[in-house]
């Protein structure tokens, strides 16, 4: 049977900005996450993943690379990662805070990224990292498509489009799943999370921002968990 859709609901306790990573391997449930974030915070989900497809569907050398690295299951060089996002997050929508989702990704990008928010008078507020299995990994790629056009990421059970079959964000009406989706990178993704992502943890633990969540949870008890950690964060921040 499929799980009902849950909504975060904002306890308006504060509008305090927040500034947030989601982490963990792929098929952790990032993305669907910040889907719900997005919406009920009003703040962007800045996914590396999506603006990388995006950059890889143009026919230049540039999107010939990207794509070929993706497929492959490697990561992107951390210089272009962290150009991307240091211009994302200069943009407007961005002043009241971010759900960043698959960055950073390694030690370099993680300090590249306080260094510019330290640099505009800012600091991450929370990294939660969702923590799950591999067999549920499997189960949650399984699931994913993404649309035809505007390669907007979705999911079957967990984030399905709002209209059958219509992108929320362009309107198209086909989808496809990701070549990075297919079993063979899945793993390469995996065993890169476990060697260059993974060690990320420990810089944001001795930070005292580190939450982790047992993601294995259903989507409405790991959505809630975490609309309470971020409420929490906020009061705790106003109070300063
Ligand atoms: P994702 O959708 O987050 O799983 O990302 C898909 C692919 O994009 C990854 O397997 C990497 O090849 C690339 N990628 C995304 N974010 C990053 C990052 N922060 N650093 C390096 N490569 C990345």
């Amino acid at each position: 049977m499929a799980e009902a859709q849950p909504s975060i609901v904002k306890d308006a306790a504060t509008d305090v900005p927040i500034r947030l990573v989601l982490f963990g391997p792929p098929g952790a449930g990032k993305g669907t996450q910040a889907c719900k974030l997005q919406e009920a915070y009003n703040i962007p989900q800045l996914s590396t993943g999506d603006m990388l497809r995006a950059a890889a569907k143009a026919d230049t050398l540039l999107g010939q690379e990207l794509s070929a690295t993706m497929k492959a299951g490697k990561l992107v060089s951390d210089a272009t990662m962290i150009a991307m996002i240091a211009e994302r997050i200069d943009q407007l929508d961005c002043a009241n805070g971010f759900i960043l989702d698959g960055f950073p990704r390694t030690p370099e990008q993680a300090s590249a990224l306080d260094s510019m928010l330290q640099d505009r008078g800012e600091a991450l507020d929370l990294v939660i990292e969702l923590k799950v299995s591999e067999e549920s990994v499997v189960e949650r790629i399984s699931g994913r498509y993404q649309c035809g056009n505007c390669l907007a990421s979705y999911h079957k059970t967990f984030c399905p489009t709002k209209a059958e079959n219509v992108c929320d964000r362009c309107g198209h009406t086909s989808f496809t799943q990701r070549d990075d989706d297919k079993p063979e990178t899945v793993r390469a993704r995996l065993a890169s999370y476990r060697r260059n992502t993974a060690p990320v943890l420990p810089y944001y633990d001795q930070k005292g921002i580190l939450i982790t969540i047992d993601g294995d949870q259903s989507v409405a008890t790991v959505a809630s968990t975490i609309s309470s950690t971020i409420t929490e964060k906020q009061v705790a921040s106003a109070a300063v």
